[in-house]
């Protein structure tokens, strides 16, 4: 029997990355699901093995090289093949422009740029180990796209991470590696409920008002779910995308036209 894909999910254990996880496992690779929370990865592990799929659970700080590259070798190891990583943990604080500090800047930076980096060299090592190619995939942003209020620190790092695809796609296609990033909009998640409060807050209005300043935009006139952004990113980690690289799949109901 031929071997299953692999892919490698980051930030698995909830939100957008959970409904990658199970969606990936549907089409019938074989999920390393990669989080700071191993309890919680765990757990999504343990639904997606119940179901018939194939996953297991590693822990991983993305900001940290070393952490990635074991965290990947490890999975890499366990499923004896690499065939995708989904480069899709990241933070996104509410940064008004004068508030940001030191601080916020290398932790967001670390984690939504870093880990991308370490992420698209940790897959390269183990597709070379395999001598094939492969796909890495990088979890931008509509705030990626076009700035978004008080979100300084946020969509500059996913501005960044667009840039990074495109070189990364330049500089890896001659290793039939291709690279390409999704840009969710307004993700009914943990990481979105949390923008909305603290906008609402800032704003001294409640949380469904700060949900309104970013949905109000949106031309299908819906939130997204979690299993919206898993749909295309399932594409990006399937052979219909072959012929595409470089680009980044805006999945956010029609907020940016780009
Ligand atoms: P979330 O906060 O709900 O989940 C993120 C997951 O990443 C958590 O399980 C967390 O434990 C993990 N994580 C955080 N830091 C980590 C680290 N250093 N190392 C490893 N794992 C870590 O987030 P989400 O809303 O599902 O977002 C996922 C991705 O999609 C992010 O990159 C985010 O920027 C992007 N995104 C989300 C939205 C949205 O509306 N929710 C919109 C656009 C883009």
């Amino acid at each position: 029997m031929e071997n299953k894909k692999v892919a490698f999910v980051t930030g698995g254990a909830q939100g957008i990355g959970e409904a990658i996880v199970k969606r990936l496992a549907k089409d019938g690779f074989a999920v390393g699901i990669a989080d700071l929370n191993l309890e919680k990865a765990q757990a999504v592990a343990e639904e997606v093995n119940a179901q018939g799929g194939e996953a297991l659970a590693v822990r991983v700080d993305v900001s940290d090289r070393k952490d990635v590259i074991r965290a990947v070798t490890e999975i890499s190891d366990h499923f004896h093949e690499f065939n995708v990583i989904v480069n899709n943990a990241g933070l996104g604080p509410t940064t008004p422009i004068e508030t940001i500090t030191p601080e916020q800047f290398d932790k967001v930076y670390h984690i939504n740029v870093g880990g991308v980096i370490w992420g698209i060299q940790a897959a390269l090592q183990q597709f070379e180990r395999y001598g094939h190619g492969g796909k890495i995939i990088n979890a931008t942003s509509q705030a990626g796209v076009v700035g978004n209020p008080d979100l300084a620190l946020y969509s500059g790092t996913k501005f960044a991470v667009r840039g990074i695809t495109q070189v990364a796609a330049r500089d890896l296609a001659e290793k039939n590696i291709t690279v390409n990033a999704f840009a969710p909009g307004i993700v009914r998640t943990p990481m979105m409920m949390d923008i909305a409060h603290n906008v609402g807050k800032n704003a001294g209005k409640d949380d469904e008002w700060g949900m309104q300043q970013f949905a109000k935009d949106i031309t299908l006139k819906r939130l997204s779910e979690p299993e919206d952004v898993a749909n295309a990113v399932a594409f990006l980690a399937g052979n219909d995308s072959n012929y595409m690289t470089g680009q980044t799949l805006i999945v956010d109901g029609g907020m940016q036209f780009h």
